[in-house]
Parts: C-alpha cells; structure tokens; sequence
C-alpha cells in the first residue's frame, strides 16, 4: 500500500480527478477501487484490498492532517506524509459516513419506484449499483428482517456499515436507503432506529387478528359488539354497505364486511399509529413507513385493502407503502405460482385502492424472480411500487460458487440437505428434494445448472443460515472474496432482468 500512497502523496494538491487518473492503482497483491478515491482537503480517503480483505486507506499531506475519526495503523510517508490502513469497521464507517454524508442511507419517500435489494452477506450492494444506476429508480441498499439477522450472526449496525463501505466504493450518490424489515415490535424497531433506519416495515401479522377471516356472521357480531361505542357508529356510517369506486373499479363493503375488517384490523391499526408517531418523533419527515399485511395465510381481499387504507389515513398516519398477501403464492427464489390472470386481475384492484386513498407505494414482497407478474405490477402501478427482493442475491452467490469453486459448492449443498428439515419450520417453501440429483452423479461443470432448479434454489435459499455461521463460513467468504468481480457482474445481469420486465425506464 506504501508505493501506492506515495504515488497520491506527489498528486495531493491536484484535482480528485487527476489524482484518480495518476495514482499507480496497484502494488503488489494491493489494489485501489478506482470509484473510492475520494479527496478531503489535504487527505486522500479511498477503499482497496488484498487477498484476504477489503480496507480502508487514508493518505494525508502531513500526519497531523490525518483526518480524526478514521481508526487503522498509521506508518510515515516521505515528506511528512501519513498513510493509515484499518479495517470495514463501525468506527470507520462512521467516520465515512460524517465526511462523506452520501454514504449514510436515508429517506425515500418522494421516490417513485423502490427495490429492496436484500444483502445477507454484506457484498452484494455494488454489484446492486451496478444494475440500478442504470435506471429510474432508488435502491434499498440495506434491508434486513430479524430473523435473517439471526441467521446470518449480524446486526442492523453491520448490515447498515456494509451499505456505507460498499456506496463509498461505488461513488454511488444518489441516495439509498436502509430497511428494517418485517419488525413486529416496538424494541426492534428502536434497534433499527439506532442503526439509522429510515425505513421501517411494520409487519401487522401478530397484532391483527388474521383468524377472523374465517369467523362465522355471529362470531363477528359478537366480537363487534364488543369494540368501543365510537368504532362502531364509524363503521356503521362510513364503511358499512358501501360502494367505493376506486379507479375503473368498483368495491363493494357490505355490512358483515366492514365489521369483519374492524374485528380483524382495528387493534392492528391503533398499534401502527403508535408506531407511526413514535417514528415522527424520532425523525420527523426522514422516515418511511411500510405497512405490511402479507405473512398471513389467506389473500387480503381488496375490501381489506380498501378498509386498512381509508384507516390509515383516518387516523393520520403518513405511510409510504403497503404490502398486501397476493393472490396465488410468492415462494422464496421461484416464480409466481398460481393463476397469473386472475393475479392480474386482483392486482390491478389493489393498484387503483392505492392510488385513490393516499397514492402509496404497493409493495410486493418476496419479489425475486417473480417474472411472470412483474409486467403487470410495473403497469397497473405505473411505477409507484416497491419491490422487495432478499434471498435472491445470496443465490447469485451460490451460483458463482458452484461455477468457480466446484468442491466447495459440493460441501455447502450437503449442509444445505442437512439442515433443510429444520429450516422447513421457518419458510413456506413447496421443493420436492427427489427432483434434485445426487451430487455424486453430476460433473463440475454442471453443477450451476443446479441454480436453474426451483428444487436446488429453494433447497440452497433457505438453509444460508447452517452455511453462513457453521464450519463452512471461512472459505466461503474466502472464496466470495476471491471472485469479487464475478458476484458483482453476475448480480448486475440478475438485477438487469428483474428491473427491465418491471417496466422501469433507464435514465
Ligand atoms: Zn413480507
């Protein structure tokens, strides 16, 4: 790295331009990412790696220029000069963070389209850049739930940090944001907060009550009656027998209707406005509130739809986007399966109720390689969308594993069988193993193929827990690390594909 900050030392009171252009890149195993060479005054901040890691350098005119706050080793440069290395830590992404305040996430409200780029391995955002700097759109950089962070041994810190070291290396300046996702609670969301959150996805699944869809008329009625007197005079006059015409589209509530939506959703609701005010104070306009509904059993009708958003704005509450539970099933890693014409013809349902009660974004998650329903999603909502994607970049990973370090692949995919049972408990996921073939049967060079399978991908996308913290973790970072440039360009491809059949326009 010596030979590298001299050459930056010579060209430090020229442009950033010019000492990008003049710099030796690299020395030895050492290279520079051209995109990361940043200037800040006297000093040079920029990312490069070696064989084993990534890490940040700062090169400095003098050593007490040195600019505070980044952390590292500090050895002397020729004339005075200081160059310090240290590590992707919390501290120095901070320090990156307060210098460079485009590297911090921040709110997307005013955004039109948003896609959730879930990154459970903290190295798959510049290959993201990569695709979505191409588009009209804002990336959702960092997006994790609770239950990846368990899996995956990180923290919204971590999963925030990596965002900051992988936008800084991009020079990506546009603004990104951060996701806490499916937070059910009102401790985890204030984790998610701390970490600098802007995006909260309030999942409503625990505190609705989901199991009076199926209720009988009297059921309901009692349950109704017991709701405060002011609940059910609003119901009785404003939602009750009612036609709404939402676009081209007519919704009908009838009586048993709107009192079903207040047994199921009422108590839900009054937990998102807390939510919603304490996100208010805590940020004031630098926030965006998802609301979502999807992780229960049956469909969200749209006189659901219709009921939560008129609630929603009743009550005040500012909220960016709304995810229903779709018709038909959104498995992990695979396309849509169900009816895609009668998808599109609920969908189109949802889209015009989103429109007409407050203009939020639908949000559809588990939204990877959906592609036989995004044309209609990009239409019917004219781009006034978010899209979540999660486990599909981890695969993208397992796929540049399998094509460059085959023995590797082999030893994961056994882990993935062994622990597949157990992890059955967690995800909804319908993969038939037998239709997977023996390893022992399949060459090297057929083992991507794997990746085309719905079988393998469900297989590979829910066990990355067991892979990512047992004993297999060494060398597969070792390996990712390896094939940087692999992972970024396969991603590029795979993210290409999602956001052109969207329908969203490049810039
Ligand atoms: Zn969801």
């Amino acid at each position: 790295m010596k030979t590298i900050a001299e050459s930056i030392l010579k060209l430090i009171g020229k442009s950033e331009e010019q000492i990008k252009a003049g710099l030796v890149g690299s020395s030895g195993n050492i290279s520079v990412y051209p995109e990361s060479v940043h200037k800040l005054g006297t000093s040079v901040v920029m990312m490069a790696r070696d064989d084993e890691k990534r890490f940040i350098a700062v090169v400095a005119d003098c050593e007490k220029n040195m600019p505070k706050g980044f952390e590292g080793d500090v050895v002397r440069l020729s004339d005075g000069g200081g160059l310090l290395t240290g590590p992707l830590s919390a501290a120095n992404a901070a320090a990156l963070r307060r210098y460079f305040p485009w590297c911090a996430p921040r709110s997307l409200r005013k955004e039109r389209t948003t896609v959730g780029c879930g990154d459970r391995l903290g190295l798959a955002t510049y290959g993201h850049l990569l695709a979505a700097r191409q588009f009209k759109l804002s990336p959702v950089l960092a997006q994790q739930s609770m239950r990846e962070l368990a899996m995956t041994d990180r923290t919204f810190r971590q999963v925030v940090d990596d965002a900051v070291f992988n936008v800084f290396r991009a020079d990506y300046r546009e603004g990104y944001g951060a996701d806490g996702d499916h937070l059910k609670k009102m401790e985890d969301i204030d984790v998610a907060l701390a970490a600098e959150m802007p995006m909260i996805t309030l999942d409503l699944s625990e505190v609705m009550n989901a199991s009076a869809g199926d209720w009988s008329a009297g059921k309901i009625e009692e349950a109704f009656a017991a709701l405060p007197a002011a609940d059910r005079e609003r119901v009785a006059s404003e939602d009750a027998d009612k036609t709404f015409i939402v676009g081209s589209c007519e919704v009908k509530v009838d009586a048993l209707t709107a009192k079903r939506c207040a047994v199921m959703y009422d108590a839900a609701l009054a937990f998102a406005l807390k939510v919603y005010e304490h996100l208010r104070a805590k940020r004031g306009d630098e926030f965006d509130l998802e609301v979502s509904i999807d992780e229960t059993t049956s469909p969200t009708l749209p006189s659901h739809h219709l009921y939560i958003a008129r609630e929603l704005r009743r009550l005040g509450i500012e909220f960016s986007s709304l995810a229903p539970r779709f018709v038909g099933e959104f498995q992990k890693a695979v396309d849509y399966i169900g009816d895609v014409k009668e998808f599109d013809r609920q969908f189109v349902v949802h889209a015009q109720i989103a429109k007409t009660f407050g203009n939020y974004k639908v949000s559809v998650h588990s939204g990877s390689d959906k592609f036989s329903v995004y044309p209609t999603v990009g239409r019917e909502t004219g781009g006034y969308l978010h899209l979540k994607t999660a486990g599909t970049s981890w695969l993208v990973a397992v796929e540049v594993i399998a094509r460059c370090e085959p023995q590797l692949y082999r030893d994961m995919h056994k882990c993935a069988l062994e622990h597949f049972n157990d992890m059955l408990k967690l995800y909804h996921i319908t993969a038939d193993l037998s239709r997977i073939p023996a390893l022992d049967s399949l060459s090297d060079a057929e083992l991507p193929g794997l990746m085309s399978m719905a079988d393998a991908r469900q297989l590979l996308h829910i066990t990355y827990g067991p892979i990512l913290t047992g004993g297999l973790r060494e060398r597969f970072f070792k390996a990712m690390h390896k094939f940087e440039n692999e992972y970024d360009e396969a991603l590029k491809r795979h993210f290409e594909k999602h956001i052109s059949l969207l329908g969203v326009p490049k810039k």
